[in-house]
């Protein structure tokens, strides 16, 4: 019996208030049995022991009859309503009232009620039972003769057992009641993890089935797009172009199914970045031009030309999105056509809203289906739609990934006459230009691709390191047209043998191979011993086209990324982007268009620069060099009593060295705030995608770094590098990352080559005195004094970043110069004869002939720039001081 109560109790094919039941009803026949025991050992009257095991026994029939017809809830209620207006008025009144046990059983009873029944019920014989309690005390009051009188003992020994008995109950209640809670802590617990094993195994299975789909999906669009390449008859050319357009759409039905699973795991994440929406736009009418013509609809597209050309989004998941809506158009469309609308709505300070709108003349969706259109796997008006494929799952991926990116998404339908979805979502603008007038229609109306190469680069050496023969087929296919050299390899195990032997510029890299993975063959690339490649561009080349996928390359050290399929336009373009600029040629082709298009191409992807290479206006460096390079310089402030000055721009040196020849006049400098720092960055991000910032050396007072480095935390892609210089010699590391970014170095790199070269640039100047500095408050005045008049000039040097004094001349001023140009050139072996600037400030032309012939005694650099310093720069060395800035080489 006992084993069978227990069995009961922790059944968990029962639900916990039938087992509570099963539990009170047990306790309550004890306390009862025990009472009707102890009462009659107490000799109480026959007639109450007979009532009393009457209500026993009713409540145990009630108890089980309940219990098995699964009545639980009238059951209790039955219980609750004898024993507050049955049980406990009798009880009350014939065992002592409120000089007993009575008082204490009250509250039995109102735990049993608020255990076993709730919502309203259970307020309701709440109430019924304190208002029988109240009944049974104002009774007693008022006609205490009807209360059976206890003895004082009775009454006592009566009002004890209660206690004990009700005090037991509740501990067992309680007990039973936390033994059940942590058991089901321990299974939710469990279950938690098997839903997440689950999941976890789910989105594996996905994304390794997208993988498996991908791979041949890469070699039936990658040969498809070479049929399309060639000379074929029209009928070929739109077989082929169906065959495109089938295979996008398999590959989206796959990105569906992934995403589905993702987004339902809560791992969906967003990969924001720079596009252009013109050619997200294109590669969607290119989907769907074909299909719309091959259905017998005419196909609109319509952009506003006041559409911002460069977004900052995720144009993956906007792509996604239109796609699913454009394919419900013409899948739900039989005749007239399908319409896309593209145009700006709210525009905040940051954002732009853009309203992609998709109409068609297709079947309409009735009123009252409109509400379930975004539920996942549920297709509306099925009987109307069973001929027509779909897994009822793109709406739901659409309306997840707006709400997802903070957007709105709203239909408009006419049952029978067309439907209209319009899609709102803000993105941020990188940059002010706008589309102007796109004419989609008329590039997508051949069925042709009508390829051409955008350029050509026939001294360029790509290997590809693929395990299947077809994708290594596909690429060197691909790339066939702009005459890259291209080898391939099939395992790991052969591209480190390759890369012993030939310096590649580009190595395309896929991921899942057998043995060595593409992620540990690009580590053991980049640190080969002998290897030609330890410097190559990586790019992974995969069918993992995941986000975070995305994300592992990016960690990994990757320096690109494509998945596959991969269209022929992309892989143009990374290998564009990757090459070094020498290598790459326009078309050389007689047909003047094609040219003509080829610069515009190479143009266009030159919009934005990839990295831009910026610094402050103490940098010293000639305006025509600066434009040259397309340098941009934040300005240091002069401060004076008649207003602040913005470095160069509102000031000019010579002006202020007048000005600065009272010595009453206070002047000071200030190097740009954080906001200013921001504001820069941001604007130059405008035109690069990242921004290697060279900043005055940490070391030297009044320095910008420290600002530029906290203003630079707001953005992903700006690098701060701190000079360890000032003026010219900071000029020519900006000149060497512009060199670095030129050749198309990536952000990290160009700041690697500065730090290991940072103590080679030549930083020093000889001053007439040290007044200038002194007055702004570098040197002591005493000091400057005591040099002053012994006719001393210091040389000043950057050392480490910091400026010190470093020799002293005395003499003449013309003996002083050449001493000093004779200690700058003390070993000339290892000049870096290229570049020598003479900065200065309040030297005369002559003067600085002069002091290029004596430079020239020494070495003869191949270029010499005289150049005026930054009124900051003149404002602490004063007149008739200048520096020769050059670089070493490592010997
Ligand atoms: P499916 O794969 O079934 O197309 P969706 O989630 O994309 O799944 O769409 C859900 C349902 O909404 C569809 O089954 C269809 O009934 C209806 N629907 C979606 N777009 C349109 C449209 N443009 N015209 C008419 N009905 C549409």
């Amino acid at each position: 019996m006992r084993k069978r109560i227990r069995d009961v109790l922790y059944d968990e094919r029962f639900a916990i208030r039938e087992r509570v039941f099963v539990l009170l009803m047990i306790v309550l026949s004890i306390s009862f049995a025990f009472f009707i025991i102890s009462n009659a050992v107490t000799g109480t009257t026959v007639r109450d022991t007979l009532i009393l095991s009457g209500t026993l026994i009713l409540l145990g029939v009630i108890a089980w009859v309940s219990f098995r017809k699964k009545k639980l809830k009238l059951g209790s209620a039955i219980i609750s309503a004898l024993t507050a207006f049955v049980l406990l008025p009798y009880t009350f009144f014939s065992a002592g009232g409120v000089n007993g046990g009575p008082p204490i059983w009250f509250m039995f009873s109102v735990l049993f009620v608020s255990l076993m029944l709730s919502g309203k019920t259970r307020v309701i014989f709440l109430i019924c039972n304190l208002v029988s309690a109240g009944a049974c005390y104002g009774i007693a009051y008022a006609h205490p003769e009807f209360v059976s009188q206890n003895t004082t003992e009775t009454a006592y020994i009566d009002s004890f057992e209660a206690l004990v008995f009700i005090s037991v109950s509740v501990c067992i209640i309680i007990g039973y009641e936390i033994v059940l809670y942590q058991r089901e802590n321990k299974r939710s617990e469990q279950r938690k993890k098997e839903i997440e094993a689950l999941i976890a195994s789910q989105n594996s299975f996905f994304s390794s089935m997208s993988h498996e789909i991908r791979t041949p999906i890469n070699t039936i669009v990658g040969l498809n797009e070479m049929i399309l390449r060639e000379d074929v008859s029209d009928e070929v050319a739109e077989d082929a172009a169906n065959i495109q357009a089938a295979s996008k759409m398999l590959l989206h039905l796959i990105n569906d199914i992934l995403d589905m699973s993702k987004l339902e795991s809560g791992n969906m994440q967003l990969t924001p970045t720079t596009y252009y929406i013109g050619d997200t736009l294109s590669e969607l009418v290119g989907m769907f031009w074909g299909r719309a013509k091959a259905k017998g609809l005419e196909f609109h597209v319509k952009i506003a030309p006041d559409v911002p050309a460069e977004l900052f989004g995720d144009d993956v998941r906007i792509k996604q999105i239109l796609i699913n809506v454009l394919n419900n158009a013409i899948k739900y469309t039989n005749e007239g056509s399908v319409t896309l609308s593209v145009q700006c709505g709210i525009r905040t300070r940051d954002s732009q809203s853009i309203i992609y709108t998709v109409s068609d003349t297709g079947i309409g969706i009735k009123k009252e289906n409109i509400p379930y259109l975004f539920t996942a796997f549920r297709r509306v008006d099925e009987q109307r739609n069973r001929h027509i494929e779909g897994t009822g799952l793109g709406l739901s991926i659409v309306k997840q990934l707006v709400d997802l990116m903070g957007g709105i998404v709203t239909v408009n339908s006419i049952y029978t006459q067309g439907s209209t979805f319009i899609i709102d979502i803000p993105q941020q603008i990188a940059s002010k230009d706008t589309v102007g007038t796109l004419n989609m229609e008329e590039k997508h109306k051949s069925s042709r691709s009508d390829y051409h190469p955008r350029f050509e680069a026939p001294d360029a050496k790509i290997l590809v390191v693929d395990d299947n023969s077809s994708n290594l087929l596909v690429v060197t296919k691909l790339l066939r047209g702009t005459k890259v050299q291209t080898d391939t390899a099939s395992s790991g195990e052969e591209a480190l043998r390759m890369t012993l032997e030939k310096n590649y510029q580009i190595i395309l890299m896929d991921h899942l191979m057998p043995e060595m993975d593409g992620v540990e063959c690009r580590r053991r690339i980049i640190n080969q011993t002998g290897g030609k490649c330890r410097e190559s561009k990586i790019l992974a080349l995969t069918a993992n086209a995941d986000s975070e996928s995305r994300a592992l390359y990016e960690r990994e050290g990757f320096d690109g990324y494509l998945a596959k399929p991969i269209s022929g336009d992309s892989l143009e373009r990374e290998i564009y982007f990757n090459l070094p600029r020498d290598l790459i040629h326009t078309v050389a082709d007689d047909n003047e268009e094609l040219l003509k298009e080829s610069m515009a191409w190479i143009q266009s992807q030159s919009r934005k620069s990839y990295v831009a290479v910026t610094t402050e206006t103490v940098a010293d460096l000639p305006r025509e060099l600066l434009e040259r390079n397309d340098i941009a310089e934040i300005p240091h402030l002069v401060i004076t009593e008649n207003g602040t000055f913005r470095d160069t721009i509102d000031l000019e040196s010579n002006g202020l060295l007048v000005y600065m020849s009272d010595p009453n006049h206070k002047v000071s400098t200030s190097a740009p705030d954080v906001a200013t720092h921001e504001r820069f960055f941001a604007e130059q991000l405008n035109s690069a995608y990242n921004i290697v910032h060279i900043a005055l050396s940490s070391g030297i007072g009044n320095s910008a770094y420290p600002a530029a480095v906290e203003a630079a935390a707001s953005f992903n892609n700006v690098a701060v590098f701190d000079s360890g210089h000032l003026s010219s010699g900071m000029g020519l590391q900006v000149l060497e990352a512009c060199r670095l970014s030129k050749e198309g170095k990536s952000a990290a790199d160009i700041v690697k080559h500065l730090e290991e070269t940072k103590d080679l640039v030549q930083t020093s100047f000889i001053v007439d005195n040290l007044d200038y500095l002194a007055r702004a408050g570098q040197v002591n005045s005493r000091i400057a004094k005591i040099t002053k008049s012994l006719a001393l000039r210091p040389i000043l040097v950057v050392k480490n970043g910091k400026m010190t004094v470093g020799e002293v001349c005395i003499g003449s001023r013309r003996h002083s110069w050449k001493k000093y140009i004779a200690s700058c050139f003390r070993s000339t072996g290892d000049v870096d004869p290229r570049t020598l600037f003479i900065t200065y400030t309040g030297v005369s032309h002559a003067e600085l002939n002069w002091i290029k012939e004596q430079t020239e005694k020494f070495v003869k650099f191949d270029t010499v720039y005289f150049q005026k310093a930054a009124p900051s720069i003149s404002v602490n060395c004063g007149p008739r001081s200048f520096g020769l800035l050059f670089c070493k080489e490592r010997r």
